[in-house]
């Protein structure tokens, strides 16, 4: 007798091999039988015409506090994703000395865009060391597994204090490795930095954006004296030949992978090519560099109650809507109040006739980028036709963009969202996504998961690798199924060495999704209140996931959660192999 059997589902068991119809036995947290499977089950699921894989591995997420209030863990949970990676981009909650919580919050709000009264209201700081943090994270069952990283700004803040953002001495740098090397002993993931320009907060870049490679090499040192350990990036000079040559150094030194944001950037549309070559180039010679990349344009989601769009700046728009733009529903108007103001024919005319009121060139850019602004639609479009833009439709119309951009925000009741790709997106197709996906020195991610509450969504990535990229796109080829469970599975889970899972095999872990891979339907993202404190934050709901199950338990089932929570805190060690 097994705990459960699923029978005759069509298994990709994550290795990227080809589908087979087959039983798999679990008994306790683990796989036990794939195949044939004699016995029964205490609890058996009928696999038949649906897709049996391992549960998604999402390395790039930001749930570093909702993961200490919510055991659910929406929306990644409800995407099948069984084990996600917190910490990423240089941000966190830990360490953190008594009084400076704060600042750390203030960070995570500019940087990732979630809201710090949510954080405030959520977080109840059980902890100062990061040893402290995966302890209060491994007290709190949850429906999924947890991996935290060391971020970079919460340990410089730890170590220098008000001088957070200044130039670090020798000392420092010391007291910065020592911290990093405590805390992957304790069992981090890794350590996270940014050095892009785009990551702010009020107290201005993340501390540590402009850090020399001395003290990043510092911490690559620390990072191979514990003996495990991911370097994660999010860095302006991406892929470039002057950063590349101190990463590659540094991944020399972690003895570890280091990987960093990659994508498809407007001035420099072939810049990604050399990049994957590099990577390449790399692994051959035993050096771990990894671009980590999405499966979709990151894109901004412009909608009436985002925070950001067309309009927001307009004087007639913050004075309908508040000023600055509510993120709590307590702050403003209905949104069905707002629609129809803005459906008044005098309002619309003034509003229309005005000019953004903002002084920050890239927000005005974002926001008036005609040529790449798109409706997303229901169900979404993430890969729209260039005749498909604000503009392109503007112009067979005689109308301004403006024009168009306002009646498409006022569809669907004023639900409606324009997507607004950033990157990636150079050719106004997936084409440079698909080459950096099949290329194998990538990696997925950047699903950002639990950030960018206001803007973006992209936590359902891992289902848009089967519905887009296995059965739906019709602007060019598409990924065959084994490999697109392949990169959100074992390719994952082997870039930071959680070898436990990531595979339907005998002796691994059972996180497993049963998948109706016909009728998986992605909505379109709708924007929610219901953070700590009402705060805001957009999700995006699925259809078509049967059953996820995790360490052996159903976690949820058509949707809906079953109330188990096995899910953990994943402690990496110098075996590569994490343990519980
Ligand atoms: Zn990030």
């Amino acid at each position: 007798m097994h705990d459960l059997v699923i029978r005759q589902a069509t298994v990709v068991d994550g290795t990227g091999g080809a589908p087979a119809v087959g039983d798999v036995a679990v008994d306790g947290e683990r796989v036990t039988v794939v195949g044939e499977v004699d016995g029964r089950g205490r609890r058996e699921l009928d696999g038949d015409g649906l897709l049996l894989a391992p549960g998604w591995v999402d390395i790039h997420t930001h749930y570093d506090g909702q993961a200490t209030w919510d055991p659910e863990m929406t929306p990644s949970s409800w995407h099948g994703v069984t084990t996600v990676v917190m910490g990423n981009c240089g941000v966190g909650f830990a360490p953190v000395r008594p009084g400076a919580e704060s600042f750390l919050i203030e960070l995570m709000e500019g940087v990732e865009d979630i809201p710090g009264t949510a954080l405030a209201e959520g977080i109840d700081w059980r902890w100062e060391s990061f040893a402290q943090y995966l302890d209060a994270l491994a007290a709190t069952p949850r429906v999924l597994d947890v991996a935290a990283q060391v971020p970079h700004a919460a340990v410089r803040a730890y170590v220098m204090g008000d001088r957070a953002h200044d130039e670090a001495s020798a000392d420092d740098i010391a007291a910065m490795a020592s911290l990093t090397e405590a805390a992957l002993a304790a069992g981090a993931a890794g350590f996270t930095t940014s050095r892009t320009i785009l990551h702010r907060s009020r107290h201005g870049l993340v501390p540590g954006t402009s850090a020399p490679p001395e003290e990043l090499l510092a911490i690559g040192d620390a990072i191979g004296r514990a003996g495990h350990g991911v370097f994660e990036m999010v860095s302006d000079q991406a892929g470039t030949p002057t950063e590349q040559a101190w990463v590659v150094e540094l991944a020399g030194r972690t003895g570890g992978n280091v990987t960093y944001a990659l994508a498809q950037v407007g001035p420099d549309p072939t810049a990604y090519r050399t990049a994957l070559a590099e990577a390449a180039a790399c692994r051959r010679a035993g050096v771990g560099i990894v671009p980590q990349v999405s499966s979709r344009p990151t894109g901004m989601l412009f909608g009436l109650r985002s925070s950001l769009h067309p309009f927001i700046t307009h004087p007639t728009f913050r004075e309908l809507a508040g000023r600055p733009a509510p993120a709590t529903p307590a702050g403003g108007p209905s949104l069905g109040a707002l629609v129809a103001r803005l459906g008044d024919p005098q309002v619309r005319a003034r509003l229309l006739a005005e000019e953004p009121a903002t002084a920050n060139r890239v927000a005005l850019t974002l926001m008036s980028r005609w040529d790449r602004i798109f409706r997303l639609g229901d169900p979404p479009d993430y890969e729209p036709s260039p005749d498909t833009s604000v503009a392109a439709v503007a112009a067979r119309q005689g109308r301004r963009p403006e024009e168009v951009a306002l009646d498409w925000l006022l569809e669907r009741q004023g639900e409606a969202l324009l997507f607004a790709p950033l990157a990636s997106y150079v050719d106004g197709d997936h084409e440079a996504i698909r080459e950096m996906l099949c290329h194998p020195s990538t990696v997925v991610g950047l699903s950002d998961g639990g950030a960018h509450c206001g803007l973006i969504c992209d936590a359902s990535m891992p289902t848009y690798l089967l519905t887009h990229w296995v059965r739906d796109r019709d602007r060019g080829q598409r990924l065959p199924l084994e490999l697109a469970v392949h990169l959100q599975t074992a390719r994952t889970a082997g870039v930071y060495g959680f070898h436990d899972r990531g595979v339907i095999a005998p002796g691994k872990r059972a996180d497993l999704n049963l998948i109706d891979l016909d009728s998986l339907r992605l909505h379109a993202p709708e924007m929610v209140f219901d953070l700590p404190a009402g705060g805001r934050r957009l999700v995006q709901r699925v259809d078509g996931y049967r059953a996820t199950v995790v360490a052996g338990q159903v976690t949820f089932e058509d949707g809906q959660p079953t109330g188990a929570r096995p899910g953990r805190l994943v402690r990496s060690g110098p075996s590569g192999r994490p343990t519980g």
